[in-house]
């Protein structure tokens, strides 16, 4: 076996004294399974039981300390999709004391990361659920650092894809697989369990239909800052302005199923509209460095809807995606692509065409289950579905009707096609400079106050007045406003203005001798909201 542990020599003697003394440490981050991430000191792992272990001793320490709710459903998530439950991680406890019954241990000396690749087959799943979250995950733990091991704890062969894990860290990644060849009991010196979830922008379906995350937390800055790590680890250097002379569209082709049937037509239709040069590339012919190389420099690039699209991640600010959809599939509903390119800061347009002519589209009603076939159906079933012109909304994975119409060929209509990106697109497509985009958002105004006066017995006045935003001084903006809630006391709606100026005098709708709430906000280009100054009490 070429996994070879010990380059960081450890004094065997000196560590099993510890693990025997101290037993196991673990100290989570996280208020639930779903967010937690558990840092180890000695976490254990059985590969004859395939359990992790826990060893008390007087000096263990679990916290969180669940008792029983460790189990309900699970200690944390192996992997970075949430909650599901062939993903839960959790260990089996023994007294410290046990060891001397049991084989000797074997250490791990390398600060590891223990996990769950979700799909390692599918890049997309490899990008979004694996690579991403690992990258930031490492990035939170200052000693996950170059040297760090990864771990691959769901029980898969290496995958097609294995060659992106390796870039992680300088270390080969032992796979579950792999653990047994080391002995019957090995213990991670420090380990990491669990992934950060922080970097996941899609949700497939397992509760409820697939869609965007509630809460998406990531922008196009930290996709982009992964992207080049990546990049550069392949030896592709990206972002680098590229010549008028030198624009391309890529056209990223799928040899295997959800075939583009006129890809020549569709090359020649797209070289003459936009007047560019096309290239065409597919994971079955080049390598995943030359893939990168051409994405990285492209103005537009266009695809069946399919996992290879979460190169896009690689694309040019200012490049456009064209998602395909085969007949029946809206778009709307299957929208993993076109989330990425719409995060804040990724700057990529994003088109999506739909096969609207049944004629255009070539079924595979005798093929597999898993690629779309529906022979092995009900008769009647059958034809609903070679009936429907939408395949409705459902769950994951396995929907028959949803495969059906996702494993169709489909001739591209070029006139339809060309209409939609003219619609679509709302500029030129191409390499643009990284422009330091705005994205700093104003801090509080400062010295908020407010002056009234009584004109008469139903007449008030009503003055607020502030400082501009410390920061402010320091930045350029284009447009800068202030926003005043006014609320009565008392009142649960309150009166919002959007202001140009640092005070203004309210007459309309204040009466005398009330109270007002009012709170004061400053506006960057209309849409970088800063926090509320602490409310001011006004009585007329
Ligand atoms: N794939 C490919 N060419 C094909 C069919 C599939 O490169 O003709 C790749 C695809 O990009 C993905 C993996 O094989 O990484 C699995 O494809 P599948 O159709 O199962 O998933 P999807 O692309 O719909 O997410």
């Amino acid at each position: 076996q070429s996994q070879e542990l010990s380059q960081v020599r450890i004094d065997y003697h000196a560590a099993l004294q510890a693990l025997q003394q101290h037993g196991t440490r673990m100290v989570c981050t996280g208020k639930m399974h779903t967010d937690r991430v558990c840092r180890f000191d000695y976490l254990c792992y059985s590969t004859e039981a395939e359990e992790f272990i826990f060893f008390h001793s007087n000096a263990s320490v679990m916290l969180p300390n669940l008792g029983p709710r460790r189990f309900q459903p699970a200690l944390l998530d192996l992997s970075s999709v949430e909650d599901h439950n062939t993903q839960y991680f959790n260990f089996l406890e023994l007294p410290a004391a046990a060891l001397k019954f049991m084989s000797k241990p074997v250490f791990v000396p390398d600060v590891t990361l223990i996990l769950n690749r979700f799909n390692p087959d599918n890049l997309m799943h490899v990008f979004h659920d694996d690579l991403l979250p690992i990258f930031y995950t490492m990035g939170q733990y200052s000693d996950l650092d170059e040297e760090a091991r990864l771990v691959f704890m769901e029980g898969w062969s290496e995958g097609p894809h294995f060659q992106l894990y390796r870039l992680l860290s300088s270390k080969q990644p032992l796979l579950k697989e792999h653990l047994r060849n080391f002995g019957k009991l090995l213990c991670f010196t420090k380990s990491y369990v669990g992934l950060s979830k922080m970097t996941t922008w899609y949700q497939y379906g397992f509760v409820q239909p697939q869609g965007p995350k509630a809460n998406i937390l990531v922008s196009g800055n930290e996709i982009r800052q992964f992207s080049v790590f990546l990049a550069e680890k392949l030896n592709v250097t990206v972002g680098e302005q590229v010549e008028k002379m030198d624009e391309y569209i890529v056209v990223f082709s799928r040899s295997v199923n959800r075939l583009i049937l006129n890809e020549a037509e569709l090359i020649l239709a797209l070289a003459q509209e936009f007047q560019l040069k096309v290239v065409t590339v597919s994971l079955e012919e080049q390598s995943f460095a030359d893939i990168i190389r051409v994405i990285s420099r492209a103005s537009i690039l266009v695809s069946m809807h399919g996992a290879q699209l979460v190169t896009s991640l690689f694309l040019p600010r200012g490049a456009a995606v064209v998602e395909l959809f085969p007949y029946a599939v809206n778009p709307e509903h299957y929208a993993p692509y076109k989330t990425l390119t719409s995060l804040p800061g990724m700057d990529l347009q994003y088109v999506a065409w739909r096969n609207t002519k049944e004629e255009n589209s070539v079924t595979f009603p005798e093929r597999a289950w898993d690629q779309g076939g529906i022979a092995h159906l009900e008769k009647e079933e059958q034809e609903r579905i070679l009936k429907s012109s939408e395949v409705p909304r459902h769950l994951c994975c396995r929907n028959p009707e949803w495969l059906f119409r996702i494993y169709q060929d489909t001739k591209v209509d070029i006139a339809s096609l060309l209409e939609a990106l003219r619609q679509g697109l709302t500029s030129r497509p191409g390499p643009k400079r990284a422009r330091p985009s705005s994205i700093v958002h104003p801090g509080r105004v400062r010295e908020p106050k407010c002056q009234t006066s009584v004109q008469a017995t139903n007449e008030a006045k009503l003055t607020v007045s502030w400082q501009i935003p410390w920061n402010l001084k320091y930045l350029k903006v284009r447009e800068v406003k202030y926003e005043v809630w006014i609320q009565e006391q008392g009142e649960n709606t309150y009166m919002p203005y959007i202001l140009p100026h640092q005070n203004y005098t309210f007459s309309e709708n204040i009466k005398p001798f009330t109270t007002y709430l009012v709170w004061v906000r400053c506006i960057f280009n209309k849409t970088l909201l800063g926090p509320f100054a602490d409310v001011l009490m006004c009585r007329t």
